[in-house]
């Protein structure tokens, strides 16, 4: 996939400008991925790491002295929710950035302009700091998710530039990620999507061998799509969490209380097949740590063919984690999606961060993506998380791009894309 025809957001500009220049004054948009985790009782927020991943191409637009207008949805409400106010957001922001942040009552009419117009925005001998504005939750108008054009048009009145900085978006048809873009004639990738959509490129392009994915997670019908594509591609695919419970349930053996989609085990057998057929090793667990629920505080490490009745496979056995991470020494590129086990439960984390660890250590190129995903490597403590090369912010996104799907943030970007 080529993106020679997306603009980043620091060729902007136009004439013979120093770079950024010509953003001065104008009015920005930049859609953004603030849908953080908030705390069910408190409402607090508990991790940001969304909103410091945005901080690269918010501070270069802010520099640059344009009226920066920050948009992004926020969990799923049905119309106007105060619990998912973006309220939270910019208080966390102003924290981070020491900038003013102002959040007009609504996303679109004259609430947000009259705020975008008196915003004072960066520039030498400022006093008092820039001020930037963030629009209350897109969802909380329908017009948002059903991708619609008069939306689309006034968010669009909000703007004279537009710059999408919001990867766990892009796969999806939005008005502010789809329909918006195509309205505004200068429009732009931010700093967070350009190196996202250069570390997940080298993973379908022509990634160096071997090259290993590893997956786990809930469920196989998630992922599908994503190890049809990694067979086309991998040389090894190493199955963990519940996924891998499918998979040996489909060749016979008995899991008894374990997480297994019933209905996908025909379909377990044919991915066998193809991998087979593709000269792709696939490998699954050979020992499975397991217990008789998900609150309890010990595991049980038992070979995958003798699970006992009554229990559940809850993560991967240390066989398994020293297979796996044999094959993972030699790899060239590594792909994660799915931890590999119940890792929210301690009883249950040691595979995960134990591959985790496994690749953070190898020399090849080593990308994660899903959300459950990149949250195990952060929690695996150390300096685990910085030993891979990217941590991927979009979950459903990266996915769909190893799938090699059109995405429709992306397409909208493009120059010869049309309303
Ligand atoms: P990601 O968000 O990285 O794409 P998924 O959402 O597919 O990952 O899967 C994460 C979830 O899978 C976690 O909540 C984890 O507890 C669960 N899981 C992993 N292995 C098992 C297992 N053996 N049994 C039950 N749940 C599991
Ligand atoms: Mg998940």
């Amino acid at each position: 996939m080529a993106f020679d025809d997306i603009v980043r957001i620091e060729q902007l500009q136009k004439g013979p400008l120093e770079e950024g220049e010509w953003l001065a004054n104008k009015r920005v948009f930049i859609r953004v991925d603030f849908n953080v985790p908030l705390d069910k009782k408190t409402g607090a927020i508990t991790d940001d790491s969304r909103i410091r991943a945005a901080l690269p191409t918010i501070r270069y637009a802010v520099e640059a002295g344009a009226k920066v207008i920050l948009a992004s949805h926020l969990g799923r409400p049905k119309g106007h929710d105060e619990n998912l106010s973006l309220e939270p957001v910019g208080l966390r922001l102003a924290e981070l950035t020491g900038w003013e942040v102002h959040l007009p009552e609504d996303c679109i009419g004259d609430a947000p302009k009259k705020v975008i117009h008196d915003l004072r925005v960066a520039s030498a001998g400022l006093r008092g700091g820039p001020q930037i504005c963030l629009l209350e939750n897109l969802r909380f108008h329908q017009g948002e998710e059903k991708n619609d054009e008069t939306f689309a048009r006034a968010l669009a009145e909000l703007c004279d530039v537009y710059v999408d900085d919001a990867f766990g978006a892009m796969h999806r048809a939005h008005a502010s990620v789809d329909a918006l873009p195509r309205l505004v004639k200068d429009r732009g990738m931010g700093l967070l999507v350009a190196s996202e959509l250069a570390a997940l490129a080298r993973l379908v392009g022509a990634p160096a061998r071997p090259y290993v994915a590893v997956l786990g997670g809930a469920k196989v019908s998630d992922k599908i799509a994503v190890i049809e594509a990694l067979l086309a591609r991998c040389t090894s695919i190493c199955i963990g969490g519940a996924m891998a419970n499918t998979f040996l349930a489909a060749q016979g053996l008995n899991m008894q209380r374990s997480l297994v989609e019933g209905d996908k085990l025909a379909l377990a057998r044919t991915l066998l097949q193809k991998a087979d057929t593709a000269g792709v090793k696939l490998l699954l667990p050979v020992d499975v740590v397991v217990g008789t629920g998900i609150d309890v505080v010990e595991g049980q490490v038992v070979a995958v063919t003798a699970v006992p009745a009554e229990t559940m496979a809850l993560d991967i056995g240390p066989k398994t984690i020293a297979a796996y991470s044999a094959v993972l020494r030699g790899a060239k590129t590594v792909f994660w999606n799915g931890p590999m086990g119940l890792f929210e439960s301690p009883a249950f984390a040691t595979g995960t961060f134990e591959l985790a660890r496994a690749m953070s250590g190898i020399a090849g190129f080593t990308v994660v993506g899903g959300g459950d995903s990149a949250a195990a490597v952060n929690q695996a403590g150390g300096d685990i998380a910085a030993g891979f090369d990217h941590l991927s912010t979009g979950g459903g996104a990266s996915l769909e791009f190893i799938e090699g799907k059109r995405m429709p943030g992306i397409e909208a970007l493009r120059r010869g894309a049309r309303p």
